[in-house]
């Protein structure tokens, strides 16, 4: 079982966190997919918000397997045409791979940030509680820049985006 971090801060992030969920699905069992999180750019105005979130994947896929396939979704979704705002940007990590501990050039497991990302954890623990207390860790100040947003009216909190 994987977890992964989803996120994304060009173009259409809702359409391209659909796309991603769908590919994910394609590379095993999506068992669970969080809320979708909105991290505001606070201070620098003309960067876009983060959309995030997080994904429970049983795959048949190692690792190094895994990774790779997340690249090349990356790499398929960023070539979705856009309407004016250029490529839209799609993060796919690795946040947990069962217990696995992987220390190598191109691939650190757990990802070796996700202890100081509030727009990571509180997307993975809502779908895994064993990391809430690792969120509950984070200053606060971090958690409240992390929003879940309601799937209702997503679309409308983000009309400031597009
Ligand atoms: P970020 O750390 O913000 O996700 P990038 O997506 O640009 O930054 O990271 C790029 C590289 O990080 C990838 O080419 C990949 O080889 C490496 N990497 C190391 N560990 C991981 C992991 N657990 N999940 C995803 N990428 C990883
Ligand atoms: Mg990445």
């Amino acid at each position: 079982m994987a977890r992964i971090g989803i996120g994304s801060n060009a173009g259409d992030s809702h359409d391209a966190i659909e796309r991603a969920w769908a590919a994910l699905a394609a590379l095993g069992t999506l068992r669970a997919r969080s809320s979708l999180y909105r991290t505001k750019a606070w201070g620098v105005v003309d960067q876009p918000d983060f959309l995030n979130a997080a994904a429970l994947l049983e795959t048949p896929l190692a690792p190094r397997a895994l990774l790779h396939a997340l690249k090349a979704i990356e790499a398929d979704l960023g070539r979705v045409p856009t309407f004016r705002w250029g490529p839209r940007a799609i993060d796919l990590d690795i946040l947990a791979y069962d217990d696995a501990r992987i220390d190598e050039p191109d691939l650190v497991v757990p990802h070796p940030r996700l202890f100081e990302r509030a727009f990571a954890l509180a997307p993975l623990r809502e779908i895994d509680p064993a990391y809430e207390p690792a969120y509950e860790a984070l200053p606060a100040a971090a958690r409240a820049e992390v929003r879940r947003l309601d799937t209702k009216t997503s679309s409308c909190e983000l009309d400031g985006d597009a």
